[in-house]
Parts: C-alpha cells; sequence; structure tokens
C-alpha cells in the first residue's frame, strides 16, 4: 500500500519525540529507517501502526486517513528484535496464531500456513516448539506469522539486531528476496547504516525526532 504521513507529532512529557514529520511511500517499496537511538524510529512506527496516538498530524493508507482505525483493522504486520513466539506453541500455531484469532476455517488455515513454511523455508519445522530453533529459524517464525493474515504493509523494528553477525547478514539477503517475491510495502528500522544501505530501495533518515532526509542509499551517500 501507499503511506502519507502529514506533520506528526508526539512528546512524552516535555520531551517531543517525533516533530513535524512527514513523509511518502510508494506502494511496494522496502524503506530503511535509520537514525540513532532515542531518535524516535519505533515511536513513528508504533503510530504507523496504531499502537500509540499522535498528539496532531495525520496518516493515510492508500489515500484513507486512518487515525481512528483500529490496529488490527490496519493490515499491519509486525516484527520486533525480541519477538515473542508463543513458547507453549509449535512452529505451526505459532504461524496460524492471527488466523485463528480471525476465526479462520482449519482447512484453509492449514494452506495458509503451509504457503508460508514454504515461502520462508521452514518446511519440516512445523512441529518444533521455539526452544528448539536456532534464533535465525525463530525470526523467520516471526515473519511467517506477522505474513500470515496478509498484511498490505509490514513494519520491521531491528528484526536481526539479537542475532549473530554471519547468520544477520544471511537473514538481510533472504529477506530481500522474501519482500521482493510478495511485493509488500515494508518499513526496517535500524541503528546500522551499514544494514539499512544492503536492504532498502529507500531511507528515511530521523534524528531527535526529525525527519533529516529521505532518499535513495546511493543519493544520501554520495551527494551530500
Ligand atoms: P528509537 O526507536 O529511535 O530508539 P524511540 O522512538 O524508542 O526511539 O524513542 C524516542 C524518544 O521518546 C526517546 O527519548 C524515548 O526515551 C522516548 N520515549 C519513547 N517511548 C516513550 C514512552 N512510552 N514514555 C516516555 N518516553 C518515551
Ligand atoms: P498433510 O499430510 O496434508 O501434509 P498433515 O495433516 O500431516 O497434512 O498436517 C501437516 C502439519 O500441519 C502437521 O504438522 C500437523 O500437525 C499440522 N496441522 C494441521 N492442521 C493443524 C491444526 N489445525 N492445528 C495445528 N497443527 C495442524
Amino acid at each position: 500500500m501507499h503511506i502519507e504521513v502529514r506533520n506528526l507529532n508526539k512528546s512524552f512529557g516535555n520531551h517531543q519525540a517525533v516533530n513535524d514529520v512527514s513523509f511518502t511511500i510508494e506502494r511496494g517499496k522496502l524503506i530503511g529507517l535509520l537514525g540513532p537511538s532515542g531518535g524516535g524510529k519505533s515511536t513513528l512506527l508504533r503510530i504507523l501502526a496504531g499502537l500509540e496516538t499522535p498528539d496532531s498530524g495525520d496518516i493515510f493508507i492508500d489515500g484513507k486517513r486512518v487515525n481512528d482505525v483500529q490496529p488490527q483493522l490496519r493490515g499491519i504486520g509486525f516484527v520486533f528484535q525480541n519477538y515473542a513466539l508463543f513458547k507453549h506453541m509449535n512452529v505451526f500455531d505459532n504461524i496460524a496464531f492471527g488466523l485463528t484469532i480471525r476465526k479462520m476455517g482449519k482447512a484453509e488455515i492449514k494452506d495458509r500456513v503451509h504457503e508460508l513454511l514454504d515461502l520462508t523455508g521452514l518446511r519440516g519445522f512445523e512441529h518444533r516448539y521455539p526452544n528448539q530453533l536456532s534464533g535465525g529459524q525463530r525470526q523467520r517464525v516471526a515473519f511467517a506469522r506477522a505474513l500470515a493474515p496478509r498484511p498490505n504493509l509490514l513494519l520491521l523494528d531491528e528484526p536481526f539486531a539479537a542475532i549473530d553477525a554471519k547468520v544477520r547478514k544471511e537473514l538481510r539477503t533472504w529477506l530481500k528476496s522474501l519482500i521482493a517475491e510478495i511485493g509488500i510495502t515494508s518499513i526496517f528500522v535500524t541503528h546500522d547504516q551499514d544494514e539499512a544501505v544492503e536492504v532498502a530501495d529507500e531511507m528515511l533518515i530521523v534524528q531527535q525526532g526529525k525527519l533529516e532526509q529521505q532518499g535513495s542509499p546511493i543519493h544520501i551517500y554520495t551527494d551530500p
């Protein structure tokens, strides 16, 4: 989907976490949201997701203002750094979770979960529990779970930060091809510039709550 954010503001006490931020994201783009810790990246994502209410400003998804739309009705999937899979559920049930709560039929759930197992390379792991998986595999389950309800926007908040460097590099490559395959608009938060450059079609750079730059990695790093 196409995202437009206009003049978004959010303060916590007297600290302005998001300061008059406006941007648009074209459908199907993978956006890197980059900036130092405490700069307002997570707050921005939480506002887009509807988990945090902005003090002022508007959010449009495909031209429709969604400020007052409930989080679960915005069609957004999430993956967080320490995405807590349900420990007592196997991979199948973790992936199926968002479908079960939407009361999808059993046969349809099974088809959908199998589709996601194939897409994320987890076929054969459906009976395993989270503690029987590597960190990288767990994050792939988290992606499968986020994608199962077929969201139109995927929000990724430092999804690989807790994973060791070698696997993190493999996961970046994997993620890029996964997102290209399904063509979903995505925002990838990171404080790692190399990661942003490698993953993103376009970058948003936020610092102290302000959007400092938006553009392609090449544009930002070769044309200061
Ligand atoms: P980033 O994701 O870039 O690290 P955050 O959006 O988490 O930044 O935080 C931006 C600023 O807002 C920080 O100063 C942080 O301490 C503050 N902040 C975020 N969430 C809250 C909250 N719920 N209550 C108070 N302050 C918050
Ligand atoms: P098939 O033989 O058609 O591949 P199975 O019935 O063996 O399908 O199921 C494949 C996997 O999906 C198994 O791991 C099974 O436990 C799991 N599964 C199927 N339906 C459900 C369900 N409703 N809840 C949890 N797991 C399920």
